[in-house]
C-alpha cells in the first residue's frame, strides 16, 4: 500500500449550495493507492499517517480535477481548415479536415486539458469511415492515449443511423446534388455507416478490454435525435440499463433542430425523448440550448443531466442557454468544451470565466451564476454525466484522488483583497499558467509545466511533421467533395427555421 498525503493552504473538497465552498484551511488529503482515505487538516492527518509520502503545496489551492463533460477531438476543426459556421454549415465544412493519427490527436487536447486541471473527460468519438474494425482501432488509440497520459476517459462512440450531412435521409440528400457529386457523397457517406448491431458490439468488446482498468470506462452515446432511429434510442436505453452506463447525447443544440423535432416528431425533442421512456439520471443532454420552459421542467422531473457547453454555443452561432433556469430548477448541470474553448484550446479555467459571465443577465436578482455553482458545474456536476460517476467530483473518502494544485500567490500577485472570497477570486483570476500539479488517483501527472508521463515537444514535433506532408489523394479528393456539397448543404436549410416565430423566454436585450 501507498500512502500519500498532499497538502496545500486551502484544500475545497467540494461544493455545498451555489454559494458555499467547503474549505479547508491549511488542509491535505491522503491517499492510499490513488483513493482518498481521509481528508482534513495537515497536522490531523500527518498524525494519522506518519508513515504517509509527504508532498506539501503551501501557496496553493486543491479543487478536485476538473471534469470536461463533452470533447470530441484533439486537432481543433480551425486548424484543420473549418471556420465558425452555424453547426449545420460547419458540419460540411470538416469534410476536407486532414487525417491524423488518434493517439497524437487524443494526446495533442490531453495535454491542453490537463494543463489547464481537467483530470477527467467525457471523450464523444464518431464520424468515423470503415466499418468495425476500422472504429475499434481507432478507440483504442484513443483511450491507449489517455492512459499513456495518465487521464481519466470515459469514451463513447456516438450512434448515427441516419441523416449523415443534413436532417435529411442521406440517399434523398445526395440525389438532389448535381454528378459527380452525388455519387461521391452518396459513398462517402456510405462508408461511415455502420450497422447497429456493430455499435453495440463495440460498447461489449470496449467493455471487455477496459474491464478493471482504472483511466478508462465505456458508456453509449446516442448522437443526436436527427442521427437515430426510434428503435435505436430505445435500444440503447436498454442497453444503457442493462450495463448500468450512462449514456450523453446532443440535444437541441441549435434552433434546426427544433425544428427537426416538431417536423419529425409534431412535439418536441424533449418530450418525444420522454415519451419514449429514455431520460433519466443516466442521461446527459449535450448543449440544450434550445429546450423549451416545458422541456426543463420534464428534464428537472427525471432528473435527466444537462452538458452546458458555453464556448461552443457561440461560436457556432447556436444561441444563449438557459443556465440560470437550469439551475433555478436543479438540474444536474456539466461543462464541456466542446471541440475547442473561445479562445480555440481546451482551457477549462477559461471556460468557468466565460460560464460565469455569460449568463449574468440585467437585474438585481439572486439568479446569476455563482463561482461556487460554477466549480460545481465543473467538478461533481460534470462526474455524474460521466461513467465514473460519484467515485470522482469532490474531495472525499472513497474517492479517487484526482486533484488540481492552483498557485494562489501567483494568481493574485501583487494583491487581493480578503473581502472577496477565495473561490471566488480563483476563478475570476486564476489561468492555466499558475496550475502547478495535477494529481490523477493520486499520481502527479504534471507539474511546473511539464507532464511527467509524456514529452510534449516529441508529439508536437511529430504531429507538425505529420501534417507538414501534402494532402494524400484521398484528402484531396475529399476536400473537392467538401467544397461542392458545401452550397448544397447551405441551401437545404434556407427558410427550414423561422426565427421570428420564436419567443425568447430569456432575455439579454428587448425591442420596446
Ligand atoms: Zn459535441
Amino acid at each position: 500500500m501507498t500512502d500519500v498525503l498532499v497538502g496545500a493552504k486551502w484544500v475545497v473538497s467540494g461544493i455545498q449550495d451555489r454559494h458555499t465552498p467547503v474549505v479547508i484551511e491549511d488542509g491535505a488529503v491522503l491517499a492510499r493507492d490513488g483513493v482518498i482515505a481521509a481528508v482534513g487538516s495537515f497536522a490531523e492527518l500527518e498524525r494519522l499517517a506518519p508513515q504517509a509520502t509527504v508532498k506539501r503545496h503551501p501557496n496553493h489551492v486543491m479543487l478536485p480535477g476538473f471534469v470536461n463533460s463533452h470533447h470530441h477531438v484533439g486537432l481543433t476543426p480551425l486548424q484543420l481548415g473549418s471556420p465558425d459556421h452555424a453547426l449545420e454549415l460547419w458540419f460540411a465544412s470538416r469534410l476536407p479536415a486532414r487525417r491524423i493519427d488518434l493517439y497524437l490527436d487524443t494526446l495533442y487536447s490531453a495535454f491542453e486539458m490537463i494543463a489547464s486541471g481537467v483530470t477527467t473527460v467525457q471523450h464523444i468519438h464518431g464520424w468515423m469511415a470503415g466499418g468495425f474494425d476500422a472504429i475499434h482501432g481507432a478507440a483504442t488509440k484513443v483511450l491507449e492515449a489517455y492512459r499513456a497520459i495518465g487521464m481519466r476517459a470515459s469514451y463513447c462512440y456516438a450512434v448515427r443511423e441516419q441523416n449523415r450531412l443534413v436532417y435529411e435521409a442521406d440517399e434523398e440528400f445526395c440525389a438532389r446534388l448535381p454528378a459527380p457529386w452525388n455519387e461521391r457523397l452518396a459513398a462517402h457517406l456510405k462508408a461511415q455507416q455502420v450497422p447497429f448491431a456493430d455499435y453495440m458490439k463495440l460498447f461489449d468488446v470496449l467493455t471487455a478490454e477496459n474491464a478493471g482498468a482504472t483511466l478508462t470506462r465505456i458508456q453509449l452515446a446516442p448522437a443526436n435525435l436527427h442521427w437515430c432511429t426510434d428503435d435505436g434510442l430505445v435500444a440503447l436505453h436498454e442497453k444503457s440499463r442493462a450495463a448500468k452506463v450512462p449514456m450523453h447525447m446532443h440535444l437541441l443544440e441549435t434552433a434546426y433542430q427544433k425544428e427537426y423535432a416538431r417536423r419529425r416528431t409534431g412535439k418536441t425533442a424533449v418530450r418525444h425523448l420522454h415519451d419514449l421512456g429514455v431520460l433519466g439520471p443516466h442521461m446527459t443532454l449535450g448543449h440544450g440550448v434550445w429546450l423549451t420552459e416545458e422541456d426543463i421542467d420534464i428534464v428537472a422531473d427525471t432528473g435527466t443531466c444537462i452538458c452546458h457547453n458555453c464556448s461552443s454555443n457561440f461560436r457556432l452561432r447556436s444561441g444563449l442557454a438557459p443556465l440560470n433556469v437550469w439551475e433555478k430548477k436543479g438540474i444536474t448541470i456539466g461543462m464541456g468544451l466542446d471541440e475547442a474553448g473561445i479562445n480555440e484550446d481546451r482551457d477549462m479555467l477559461q471556460e468557468l470565466k466565460l460560464a460565469l459571465r455569460v449568463h449574468r443577465t440585467p437585474g438585481m436578482d439572486d439568479e446569476v451564476p455563482t463561482a461556487p455553482q460554477i466549480v460545481r458545474m465543473a467538478t461533481e456536476g460534470g462526474a455524474k454525466t460521466t461513467a465514473f460517476g460519484d467515485s470522482i467530483g469532490r474531495l472525499e473518502q472513497g474517492r479517487l484522488f484526482d486533484a488540481v494544485l492552483i498557485d494562489w500567490n501567483a494568481a493574485v500577485y501583487p494583491f487581493q483583497d480578503p473581502d472577496i472570497p477565495m473561490l471566488d477570486a480563483l476563478v475570476q483570476r486564476a489561468k492555466s499558467q499558475h496550475v502547478a500539479a495535477v494529481y490523477v488517483g493520486g499520481d502527479i501527472v504534471y507539474a511546473d509545466g511539464r507532464f511527467t508521463r509524456i514529452n510534449r515537444d516529441e508529439v508536437l514535433a511529430e504531429v507538425a511533421d505529420i501534417l507538414a506532408k501534402p494532402r494524400t489523394p484521398e484528402e484531396v479528393a475529399r476536400r473537392e467533395l467538401g467544397l461542392a456539397v458545401f452550397p448544397h448543404v447551405k441551401q437545404f436549410y434556407d427558410g427550414y427555421f423561422d426565427a421570428a416565430a420564436h419567443t425568447p423566454f430569456y432575455r439579454t436585450s428587448t425591442r420596446s
